[in-house]
């Protein structure tokens, strides 16, 4: 029989690396928690108007990346792209937005119909965070700082943090027909791409990935010019809040999310560990879309970020630091004991002497093999364990068993089953 395989972009999380994905989530987890951020878990199945209303149909996700399909009953779904669209339905769905601002974080699954490459799968993780009903610019400064301070926490190094504004609809689209005046000039100079966005999304141009075409931007009118002075304003609340909080930054004209109802604060956080894919963590101000999906006109600001992109920053960063917290993260667990054993009254012995320690809060692995004691000490020692339990047919015979230490210098201890709890203050010497 053939072997089967997994689809394209689409990847196996080995146990060798999920410890990693549960360390980051749990960091995660407990980061969000101490900023009053709850968490929301919506379905990774919705109908496709929430994303063509939510993200847009000129966006290349959901023009061109979408896992669309007709269900058995006829109703266009799609696998969300995004978590961002999702969130917003289900505040408005259950009625939180009247319960006053909410804060709310989501993580997992996300697929985009994009071509594979480091940094890049179809399917993919984000965990990301929404903060509804808020509108000061110290929640901008406030929500940025909750994904920088995550990923300092990770022991992340080489981040750079870049943020813009695309001030109100009334600046972005006096920017805009400036942009296109400007560009339609030049237009013999820009990729097919960005010819295509010059009437469907224009300000999608200025983070496009064709070279020539970011030359031709380095003199086009930009965004910041084109703010009116209260969005200029609270442009400098923003930065003058990341200040105070120590938080580097530098402004980058050209960073957009290109939809009518992201607006003001957009930023993004890169890393100079990933190559072409250096984002790792995108956000903004988005104070049209819950409107746009149907809810009461709210203010809101969030950000996503991306799994797959964090932990390859977090391998680097480990590397590049040994001793550091990232090293720490990506070691794997090794267990507390490793329990070799041999004999046939050894053997249930073994098993309910690990029964007993797992209970108590110790991770034990039981050496299956019935080897000869040499293999399984080797073995033993591979696991990385600092302690050996060993019992043999003469230890079980009289309801005992041995601890030892595997790596360090130290006796070795001779204990009563029923006493099995002795080894705490063994462990602590
Ligand atoms: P990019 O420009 O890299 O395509 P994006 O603007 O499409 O990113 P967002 O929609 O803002 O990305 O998603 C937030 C984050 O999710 C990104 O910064 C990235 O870390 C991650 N991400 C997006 N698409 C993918 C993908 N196909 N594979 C892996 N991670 C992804
Ligand atoms: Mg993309």
């Amino acid at each position: 029989m053939t072997q089967l395989q997994s689809l394209r972009g689409m990847v196996d999380l080995m146990p060798a690396q999920t410890h990693r994905w549960q360390a980051v989530e749990a960091i995660a987890r407990a980061h969000f928690g101490r900023s009053g951020f709850k968490e929301i878990r919506t379905p990774i199945l919705e109908v496709t108007e929430l994303f063509a209303r939510g993200i847009g149909e000129a966006t290349d996700v959901v023009g061109k990346e979408m896992y669309s399909f007709q269900d058995r009953g006829d109703r266009s779904c799609t696998l969300r792209p995004e978590g961002t669209a999702s969130v917003v339905r289900a505040a408005v769905q259950h009625g939180l937005l009247s319960q006053g601002a909410q804060k709310l974080w989501y993580g997992g699954p996300m697929f985009r119909y994009e071509r594979p490459q480091a940094g890049r799968q179809r399917q993919f993780h984000q965990i990301g965070v929404e903060w509804l009903g808020v509108s000061s610019a110290r929640s901008d400064a406030e929500v940025i700082v909750l994904a920088w301070d995550l990923l300092a926490s990770l022991g992340l190094c080489g981040l750079d943090l870049q943020i813009n504004s695309l001030g109100t609809p009334e600046d972005r689209q006096s920017y805009r027909d400036q942009l296109v005046a400007w560009l339609e000039a030049r237009s013999d100079h820009l990729d097919a791409d960005s010819q295509q966005r010059l009437t469907t999304n224009p300000l999608r141009i200025l983070d496009s990935k064709n070279s020539q075409t970011q030359e031709l931007l380095s003199d086009a009118p930009t965004l910041l010019d084109a703010l009116c002075a209260d969005s200029a304003q609270r442009f400098e609340a923003v930065q003058s809040f990341l200040v105070a909080m120590g938080i580097p930054f530098s402004i980058n004209e050209r960073l957009v999310r290109g939809l009518d109802y992201y607006g003001h604060t957009a930023f993004e956080i890169t890393s100079n560990q990933l190559g072409a894919q250096a984002t790792v963590c995108g956000g903004g101000r988005y104070d049209g879309l819950v409107q746009q999906l149907g809810g009461p006109v709210t203010s809101a600001i969030g950000w996503a970020l991306g799994m797959e992109r964090l932990l390859l920053v977090l391998e680097a960063a480990a590397s590049a630091d040994p001793d550091g917290v990232a090293s720490r993260l990506t070691t794997s667990n090794v267990p507390d004991f490793y329990l070799v054993n041999r004999g046939e009254k050894a053997e249930a012995s073994a098993l309910v002497l690990a029964r007993k320690l797992r209970d108590a809060g110790f991770s034990v692995e039981i050496d299956d093999s019935g080897a000869a004691f040499g293999k399984q000490f080797k073995r033993a020692d591979r696991s990385g364990a600092a302690w050996a339990v060993v019992i043999g047919d003469q230890e079980a015979e009289v309801s005992q068993f041995l601890i030892k230490p595997l790596h360090a210098e130290g006796d070795e201890h001779r204990l009563a089953l029923e006493d099995f709890q002795d080894v705490v203050g063994i462990l602590q010497g």
